[in-house]
């Protein structure tokens, strides 16, 4: 991955690759930033610019042996930690590598779409609704590889991704690596959630905030990554908030469907249709989880977009284009005093689908509920 494929962030990337000209390389340093920022992307960026032999001041060159083993996430220097499914062992040989057996999906997930989410890396590996993590064993075996010479590059380096998801005996483990690190070794880690790190380690990192990326890239990377029109890109990278991975959904799903399947379910609400509803609760318990998930988040966005517009506060709805005129007259009648029972019934149907629930009994009773807070009765 070079810098040029990392979606906005002008500035950071500026920021990297002056540090690395003047030789100040912080031996540990914690990407910070939410999902769908970029901090993986923009981290295996900085990675393979830093084990490139041939390197500009703008970007690695992307053609030398280690760009193109950087490029496959398959450079012996570059050492890979994530979390995973796996069960906590005592006394493994540190010898073995406890992700041997993922690294490949790992690599073809990421390769994928480097934006991935952590959610989507479990689904990939199938965990069903568990959380990965990283062990003591993946802590172990890291801190014998790195004790290694580096086998071609000037730089080891390591990138954890999800470090929040190691136990605090991994993370000890790691600690003592990172106060007294060997030579020429960099650590990137990439944290969605930093407050959740061990503070002596938070302490011994430099902390580069990753902000949401700005409209422009997003509106112009889904414009020429995935051919989407000029109007409906600007649309897109407006609602999504900076996020890209949440704009590469809305360019993939049906949100089209989705708007539709939302006007018809509160125009039902309002008048009370009880029959037609019951056939909507119908129609949607026969979806895939993913769609149903997919339609749930979205009704939450234009709910709360609805109520920005009801509080006078336009600046804050990000819908598209086609949705406003909907918004606008929708929006009285989604307040103060039932935003918070209309999210709370939503969210519950997201989390009753991903618990296996009857998605039947699940979407009838949601329709009987949501009726009864904005019923016009
Ligand atoms: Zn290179």
């Amino acid at each position: 991955m070079q810098f040029t494929d990392v979606v906005g962030h002008e500035a950071l990337k500026e920021r990297i690759r002056k540090s690395v000209s003047d030789g100040r390389i912080a031996h540990a340093q914690l990407f910070a930033g939410s999902q769908g920022t970029g901090n993986l992307p923009l981290a295996l960026a900085y990675a393979q610019y830093l084990l490139c032999s041939n390197r500009t001041p703008t970007d690695s060159c992307g053609q030398c042996p280690s760009c193109r083993k950087a490029a496959k996430l398959e450079h012996p220097d570059l050492h890979l930690v994530f979390p995973m499914a796996t069960a906590e062992k005592s006394d493994v040989d540190s010898s073995i590598d406890p992700a041997a057996e993922v690294i490949g999906p790992w690599r073809q997930a990421v390769l994928a779409n480097p934006y991935l989410s952590e959610a989507e890396w479990y689904n990939a590996l199938d965990m069903k609704n568990k959380q990965g993590l990283i062990s003591t064993a993946s802590a172990s075996h890291v801190i014998r590889s790195l004790s290694l010479k580096s086998y071609e590059s000037e730089y080891k380096v390591m990138v954890i991704w999800l470090p929040e998801r190691m136990n605090s005996a991994a993370a000890n483990k790691l600690l003592k690596i990172v106060e007294e690190p060997p030579a020429q070794t960099v650590f990137l880690m990439v944290s969605e959630n930093p407050s959740l790190l061990l503070k002596t380690i938070t302490s011994r990192t430099q902390q580069i905030t990753v902000p949401p990326i700005d409209e422009q890239s997003i509106a112009q990377a889904l414009q020429q990554r995935m051919g989407v029109a000029a109007s409906m890109a600007a649309s897109i990278a407006h609602i999504s908030c900076g996020n890209y991975s949440k704009a590469q959904t809305l360019c993939t799903t049906p949100t089209g469907t989705y708007y539709e399947r939302y006007v018809q379910l509160m125009r039902l609400c309002y008048a009370n249709k009880y029959l037609d509803l019951l056939s909507w609760a119908d129609t949607m318990a026969k979806l895939g989880r993913e769609e149903i998930k997919g339609f749930v988040n979205y009704a939450l966005d234009i709910t709360r977009n609805s109520l920005m517009l009801n509080l006078g506060l336009p600046d804050l709805c990000f819908s598209a284009t086609e949705e406003q005129q909907f918004v606008q007259n929708f929006s009285p009648f989604i307040h103060r005093q039932n935003i918070d029972r209309i999210t709370n019934e939503l969210t519950l149907v997201n989390e009753h689908i991903a618990h296996n629930a009857n998605a039947s009994i699940v979407f009838t009773d949601f329709v009987l509920k949501l009726s009864q807070i904005i019923g016009s009765k």
